[in-house]
């Protein structure tokens, strides 16, 4: 038996074809608008959490990137620090061209001790300085690498210390003392009677220090254009790197690495066409 059809009904059965057809083309169209939003917000945030990657030691921040994440950086250049200082390939400057003066006092005080997450920090008030290259350049502060960054004919040092002076003009002059482990050394005591301290914690010191007893006894130095070892590296510092390592103990490497990123030091940059100089004194 056929079933009963009239044209009503056919009419019916095509207005609802129609509807579903309709329907499915709007589904299709919704999920395509969903799956491209999903997929924009995606990228936004991708985007977004690379502009606020903070460049660190380790994983994906480690020095090796901060080229990509520091973009305004100097990081890519051509006179980047540190280096491996071959003494073979140095070039001797003799003893009347030493432009170098250290102008420090027992009486400059220590500020304040800082963690930034990157290194130790003592902050000085304004009292040491020093005149190189007939520029005079105050000194800011000192901070610690563990192990050293610059490697002097492929040594690389337990402990590299950086004294940060500045010039008006925000060029710098950094002194580099590397250190070995040997017996206690009274300044290192003094420095970590301050430590531990956490990380984005700052505590005021105000009380006087005599940097020259940090200072190696024989005052010969290694000098070359770079640039700061953390971001933004810029490209504005005279290193001077005392060629004699002071002694440390163990126990004061320790400390000061229990206090810090492992391994907050940056690898070795390329030469270039720069020279190093050796300055004996
Ligand atoms: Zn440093």
């Amino acid at each position: 038996m056929l079933p009963f059809f009239n044209k009503s009904h056919f009419n019916f059965v095509l207005f609802i074809n129609h509807k579903l057809r309709l329907m499915k083309v709007l589904v299709t169209r919704f999920i395509v608008f969903i799956l491209i939003i999903i997929a924009s917000i995606h990228l936004y945030q991708e985007e977004h959490s690379l502009k606020n990657k903070h460049w660190t030691y380790e994983g994906e921040t480690a020095p090796e990137h901060w080229a990509e994440i520091e973009k305004d950086s100097d990081c890519n250049g051509r006179n980047q620090s540190p280096i491996n200082i071959v003494e073979i390939n140095t070039q001797l400057v003799e003893k009347a061209k030493d432009d170098l003066n250290i102008h420090y006092s027992p009486f400059t005080f220590i500020n304040s001790v800082v963690n930034n997450g990157h290194s130790i920090q003592f902050n000085f008030e304004r009292g040491d300085s020093l005149q190189y290259k007939n520029k005079v350049y105050h000194l800011a502060q000192i901070h610690f690498h563990e192990p050293a960054e610059h490697t002097i004919n492929g040594i690389r040092y337990p402990l590299e210390i950086h004294l940060v002076h500045a010039n008006e003009d925000n060029s710098y002059t950094v002194m580099a003392i590397v250190a070995k482990e040997g017996i206690e050394s009274d300044i290192f005591e003094f420095l970590e009677s301050f430590l531990p301290i956490e990380v984005n914690d700052e505590k005021t010191i105000h009380e006087p220090l005599d940097l020259t007893t940090l200072f190696p006894k024989d005052k010969s130095y290694f000098s070359y254009k770079g640039s700061l070892t953390t971001p933004p590296c810029s490209e504005s510092v005279d290193w001077i790197i005392f060629k004699e390592p002071i002694i440390v103990s163990v126990e004061e490497v320790l400390k000061l690495k229990k206090n810090m990123p492992k391994d907050n030091y940056r690898n070795e940059q390329p030469l270039n066409d720069r020279i190093v100089e050796l300055h004996l004194r």
